[in-house]
């Protein structure tokens, strides 16, 4: 019962956040020799082709989608818990997801722009935002995610409120109900990075994030969980940029690794979640 951890980092800024991400990063995880996800916007892909095609080789560093243009698969509708404010507001947060046309085209291009510089398709995707239920709700996206290949998706991002932090409890699962056996929810636990652990938890300062981060370790630890977290490459453009995210990741990443947490690629997790279904119906 050590628990587990995949990592995914939304490097979405089609300027220079993304490139600093792309080349501290590649340091950091290195120094903390663990796996990574860089979950990539098509946009960003073009913007620094040889960045990302080098980086295609890098046994620690797996790179997928985030969609061409950072499309919201789904409208994200937040309930403010009373007496915060998130993204402006104090009541309630409203960002309309894409219609199925503008969905189609943009995986599309998306899937191109992947052929087109890295040299295959993506496996995995994260939707922009994240979304309650992931697609649960909505096997008219999923036929259309899963048309395009994808196996493995972090869409689950939030609660009943469309906020934050997701349950460990919540685990993953394949879409069967929706007739997609072999595509996997991994979700992403917690809050979705530090900014937003920041807007639920006002009164607390920046530096008290990895305390936190600490013991939800400690629960997947005792219980054996699956914690599938995620950052972004916001800021990131310089080195001490970049610093501020890679503090808290470093502790953290530490701590877990002293508990005997093993990190996974989410393509490896796919893999193992997949063996495991397939030895489960042999058993029946
Ligand atoms: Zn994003």
């Amino acid at each position: 019962m050590h628990g587990t951890i995949m990592l995914g980092v939304d490097v979405e800024s089609p300027h220079e956040h993304a490139l600093g991400y792309a080349t501290y990063g590649a340091d950091l995880y290195h120094e903390l020799d663990i796996p990574v996800t860089f979950f990539l916007t098509g946009k960003v892909i073009e913007a620094y082709p040889d960045t990302w095609r080098s980086l295609e080789d890098d046994p620690l560093i797996h790179l997928e989608a985030h969609t061409y243009n950072h499309l919201l698969l789904k409208t994200v509708c937040l309930k403010v818990p009373p007496g915060m404010e998130i993204h402006n507001s104090r009541d309630y947060f409203l960002k309309r997801g894409a219609s199925l046309e503008e969905i189609e085209s943009d995986l599309s291009q998306c899937v191109q722009v992947f052929r087109d510089v890295i040299g295959r398709p993506p496996r995995g995707l994260t939707g922009p935002w994240g979304y309650y239920r992931g697609l649960q709700d909505r096997p008219d996206i999923l036929d259309i995610v899963a048309s395009h290949g994808f196996k493995f998706l972090r869409t689950f991002l939030r609660d009943q409120w469309d906020g934050q932090p997701v349950p460990l409890t919540w685990t993953p699962f394949f879409y069967s109900p929706q007739g997609h056996p072999d595509i996997l929810e991994c979700l992403v636990h917690g809050y979705q990075d530090d900014f937003y652990w920041q807007a639920y938890n006002p009164s607390k300062s920046e530096s008290d994030y990895p305390a936190h981060l600490k013991l939800l370790t400690n629960e997947i630890v005792k219980n054996g969980w699956i914690w599938s977290a995620a950052s972004h490459d916001h800021g990131c453009a310089t080195r001490e940029g970049f610093g501020k995210k890679a503090s808290w990741i470093r502790e953290w990443v530490r701590y877990a690794k002293a508990c005997g947490v093993r990190f996974l690629s989410y393509e490896q997790f796919y893999q193992e979640s997949l063996r495991e279904l397939r030895q489960e119906s042999t058993n029946v």
